[in-house]
């Protein structure tokens, strides 16, 4: 019987060094979430980088043995590798370009190739466990060359490449000295999938224009295979959400936090730290509002949560100093004995406290730069069980797709952001409630579980079509 393997950067399993011990901790995020019932299934498995440098062989071995147990093969990168595959060639060449900030990109040889290394080591690890028919469901960024690895070695399996952040106009990629073998990278797969149409388009031009291939209707052709190319928007597992924010807990923490902030209203704000998410222009936008709109002084406050990430690239240290700057002089400027305009936070916060944000939180702000899909958009629909709460969304996630009912906004517009912030605290709650209960739909309908479904059945009948055609 053909198995199925899940390969990404990360296993949804981190192990931990604590003084002399290794502790394993497994996620609880969305992806794992929705492949758990694929990866834990007889036979299948999970192939990525444990997030832990093991010292010897001795415990390469052990930490192997433990998540073996559980469906997961480790594969094990060096500080040097991680540095420059992971920090360098993913996260300060890819992640900028993708994002439309190509002037923080660097173009080091010396990242590129490691890119190349970790995808060998990777196309290695797989093939251990591949056997000739398998299904692979490849994730992300960091593992745009494995495709056509994979391929190589197995010209049989069935190949899907999912890819979690934006595809950015032809512009962008052709900026990339490896532009080719990137995209000649992806094309291993059978099915590729993007969150949104939009950047299913641009990656069918980027081929076309790059590759000099034909490509229509969502197909591209290779010399030897039809390929397939679609969108599928990814979701989350709203139920998950849903009783969370409906948990004696989290409805504790709102009681409790209410009180302290007098009753005010509030605004919320929930971001990993990162320069696509247009943390400091929304400060900024919040500032103004409290100049154009003096009423709201004393009335609404900012909660902003701000989750650590990456603190190891330059880029994101300086964003991190802007901030607490930002947050600190609008505070000053504002705040009485009684009130405080922002509350910040940087760190991450258990589901069930999260879960009460969610509830609390009568306008969510969610006006990335740009953003794959952001999944905050989608949770705090989840956790609105009395239907009510305005979400302000930027038109460059990829969610605004979906989520035609949002207010709609552009980030850079400024002026623009101050009138939604003004218009959702006045928005009467039927209002309120038409759109969130039209959005609460579509979200529990399209949740993790359904994407999941939606794609390994889509690559299933891509292969089909291959051999009917063959
Ligand atoms: N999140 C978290 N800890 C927190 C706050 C948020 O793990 O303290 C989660 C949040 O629930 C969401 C994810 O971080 O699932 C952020 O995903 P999103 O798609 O919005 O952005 P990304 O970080 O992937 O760019």
């Amino acid at each position: 019987m053909s198995q199925t393997i899940i390969v990404s950067n990360r296993l949804p399993t981190k192990v931990q060094r604590t003084d002399d011990s290794l502790t394993f901790q497994s996620s609880e995020g969305g992806l794992a979430t929705g492949l758990g019932s694929i990866y834990q299934a007889e036979g299948n498995m999970w192939v990525g980088w444990p997030g832990l440098f093991v010292q010897d062989a001795a415990e390469e071995q052990y930490v192997t043995e433990q998540l073996r147990a559980d469906s997961m093969r480790p594969v094990f990168l060096t500080e040097t590798e991680i540095r420059d595959y992971y920090e360098g060639f993913s996260n300060s060449t890819l992640w900028p370009t993708f994002h439309y900030f190509s002037q923080l990109a660097t173009y080091e040889q010396a990242h590129w190739d490691a890119y190349v290394a970790v995808n060998e080591k990777f196309c290695r690890a797989v093939l251990e466990q591949a056997g000739p028919d398998d299904t692979i469901w490849i994730h992300d960024y960091q593992l745009l060359l494995l495709p056509a690895m994979l391929r190589e070695a197995r010209p049989n399996c069935t190949i899907g490449f999912f890819l979690h952040i934006p595809f950015p106009s032809y512009e962008l990629i052709r900026v990339l000295p490896w532009r080719a073998e990137l995209l000649r990278g992806m094309l291993g797969a059978d099915l590729i999938g993007f969150h949104t149409y939009g950047y299913m388009r641009h990656f069918l031009s980027a081929v076309s224009q790059l590759l000099g291939l034909p490509t229509q209707n969502g197909q591209i052709e290779t010399p030897t295979r039809t390929l397939r190319v679609d969108a599928f928007p990814m979701g989350i597992d709203y139920e998950r959400y849903a009783r969370a924010a409906a948990s004696p807990a989290a409805q504790e923490y709102e009681v409790t936090y209410r009180k302290a902030l007098h009753d005010a209203r509030v605004i919320l704000s929930i971001d990993r730290l990162d320069y696509t998410k247009g943390i400091a222009q929304r400060l900024r936008a919040f500032a103004l509002l409290l100049q154009r709109y003096p009423e709201w002084r004393e009335k609404v406050c900012l909660i902003m949560l701000v989750v650590p990430s990456r603190d190891q690239v330059t880029e994101y240290a300086a964003l991190k100093e802007e901030i607490d700057e930002l947050v600190g002089r609008i505070n000053a400027q504002y705040r009485t004995i009684s009130w405080n305009p922002i509350h910040y936070f940087y760190r991450s916060l258990p589901l069930e406290e999260l879960a009460s944000l969610y509830r609390l939180a009568e306008v969510a702000l969610v006006t990335p730069m740009r953003d794959g899909m952001n999944l905050v958009a989608k949770e705090f629909i989840a956790c609105k069980a009395d239907n009510g709460g305005v979400l302000i969304l930027s038109e460059r996630a990829g969610a605004a797709r979906e989520l035609a009912d949002a207010l709609i906004i552009n980030p850079t517009d400024t002026s623009q952001l101050v009138e939604a912030m003004h218009d959702a605290l006045m928005m009467p709650l039927e209002e309120q409630q038409q759109r969130m209960a039209a959005m609460q739909a579509l979200v529990r309908r399209y949740n993790v579980f359904a994407w999941t479904r939606l794609f390994m059945n889509q690559l299933a009948y891509t292969k089909i079509k291959q051999h009917t055609l063959a």
